[in-house]
């Protein structure tokens, strides 16, 4: 017998639509010929891709049914470290989706775009609001990008002041992509360590800071998902040597109405819209990362800038020292959209959000930190991190215990990160999961651990039950086989 449809109650299987497809099969009904047929040209009808023949409802149950075999925020919780996939109301998505917004083309004139560039306007002040800084751009197309943009502004800042630095201090508790983005720039990156507190010690900066380096590029709250309470001291020592202060705000979940980043002596901060500021982005879709400055650095931002006179908006070319421009027009629009909805329906207050987001984290630590290895036992922010140490005797890793969540439906953690914790499991709830869901999380992972106890052998081959159970993960990703 053929297999059925059906595995595990609805979760059905799918075949290639190349497997699928019956020659004659058509997507759609045409009306009855009433001209004389032509022969279609014999070279021609060989040539092109070899489709295949396919009835609607084929290509529509083809691709529903792939969509179930995902998982994502919108069906469980994922509890992913360092990337805030929280919730993201869909009223956002829906503003976003206005006419007047997406039909918008970019060459459209300024006087054709009033509305447009009023939203960006707006947000480039709540921005400026939030995070205590002066200044705003928002044409960086994600994290890593802001990044960039910061760094060419350190760039053009030294560069004003007749000086050339050629390195940049980046923390081990520092984002993967922070040396990436200064290395990008030119400049060399400097390796420094967290002390036994899992922070920044001054006399760690002070250690390495010369003229030669253009400043420091800090994570805040770190990796390692706390808060670098020395921060203000460590700006002062760089600030003392002449360079600049990079925070990498990213992690602004935690911290959003709480710190004012502009009082810790920071002269350029990035956002991640897509992580704090409602815009979803697991699989890598469209993101944005405005890039935040004191007043003495504006004149660097890129351009065009959107200008306000006499209640008119404008794009403004007019800025000498800008370091150019960084994307084909403003920057990605329908993530902007969907941050000033997020931050307006919010009452423009997302303290609450913070203080929730930090909470559940520091809930999930109290919880599992008997059970799990806990390398920095203190409060954390947004997310804690664990180790495997405690389940080594059994010889169970990280990697066992958050296949086998799978099986409990729970998205697995970030995991083998931060670098500075052998073993990593990180975990950030968000503020958008309810105690509910939290405490089954819990449950799971103690079910998990107790499991890496009693039969650590039935979690070498976890998961069983999703779609796909596990992988070699060399071959899978050397050799994949799409078609299993
Ligand atoms: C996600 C993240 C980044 C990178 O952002 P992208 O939008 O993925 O480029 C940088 N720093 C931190 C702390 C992050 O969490």
């Amino acid at each position: 017998m053929k297999e059925s449809p059906g595995t595990t109650g609805l979760i059905l299987n799918e075949p290639l639509l190349f497997e699928k497809g019956k020659k004659g099969r058509l997507g759609i009904s045409l009306p009855r010929r009433d001209v004389e047929s032509f022969p279609v040209d014999e070279a021609l009808a060989g040539e092109g891709p070899n489709f295949p023949d396919l009835s609607e409802v084929d290509v529509v149950r083809h691709f529903t049914r792939l969509s179930t075999w995902n998982f994502g925020v919108d069906t469980g919780m994922y509890p992913l470290g360092s990337c805030t996939m929280k919730y993201n109301p869909k009223t956002n998505e829906r503003q976003a989706a206005l006419p007047g917004f997406a039909g918008a083309h970019p060459l459209l004139p300024a006087a054709l775009s009033q509305g447009l560039l009023k939203m960006m306007y707006d947000l480039e002040r709540l921005l400026a609001e939030i995070t205590g800084m002066d200044a705003v751009t928002l044409q960086p197309a994600a994290g890593a990008h802001g990044e960039l943009t910061g760094m060419l502004v350190f760039h053009a800042c030294h560069r004003s002041r007749g000086s050339h630095r050629t390195k940049i201090i980046v923390p081990d508790t520092a984002h993967g992509t922070n040396p990436a983005s200064a290395a990008l720039c030119g400049f060399s990156p400097i390796n420094v360590k967290s002390n036994e507190h899992g922070v920044l010690a001054p006399e760690t900066i002070a250690a390495v800071m010369d003229e030669e380096t253009a400043g420091i590029m800090i994570t805040n709250p770190n990796t390692l998902g706390l808060f670098e309470e020395n921060i203000r001291k460590i700006a002062g020592i760089v600030h003392a040597k002449g360079g600049l202060v990079y925070a990498d705000g990213a992690n602004m979940n935690a911290v959003m109405g709480i710190v004012s980043v502009g009082d810790l002596g920071v002269d350029v901060l990035h956002l991640n819209l897509h992580k704090t500021f409602s815009t979803p982005h697991g699989g890598g879709g469209p993101g944005a990362g405005p890039v935040c400055v004191r007043g003495h650095l504006e004149r660097f931002l890129p351009v065009p800038r959107v200008v306000e006179r006499d209640g008119v908006y404008s794009l403004s070319e007019d800025y000498p020292d800008s370091i150019g421009k960084l994307l084909a027009f403003y920057g990605n629009v329908g993530v902007l959209i969907k941050a000033y909805s997020y931050i307006l329906s919010m009452g423009r207050d997302l303290k609450k959000a913070s203080q929730l987001a930090v909470l559940n984290a520091n809930y999930i630590r109290e919880r599992l930190k008997g059970i799990l290895h806990l390398p920095y036992d203190r409060p954390c922010m947004h997310e804690c991190v664990f180790s495997d140490k405690n389940q080594a005797a059994f010889k169970v890793t990280t990697l066992d215990m958050v296949k086998r969540l799978m099986d409990y439906g729970f998205h697995p953690p970030t995991i083998y990160f931060p670098l500075v914790v052998h073993g990593a499991i990180m975990i950030e709830p968000t503020e958008t999961e309810s105690k509910e869901s939290i405490d089954l999380f819990i449950e799971a992972f103690k079910e998990v651990v107790r499991e890496a106890e009693e039969h650590p052998e039935e979690l070498l081959a976890a998961p069983q039950k999703p779609k796909v159970t596990r992988l070699d993960e060399t071959t899978a990703a050397r050799h994949p086989c799409l078609t299993c």
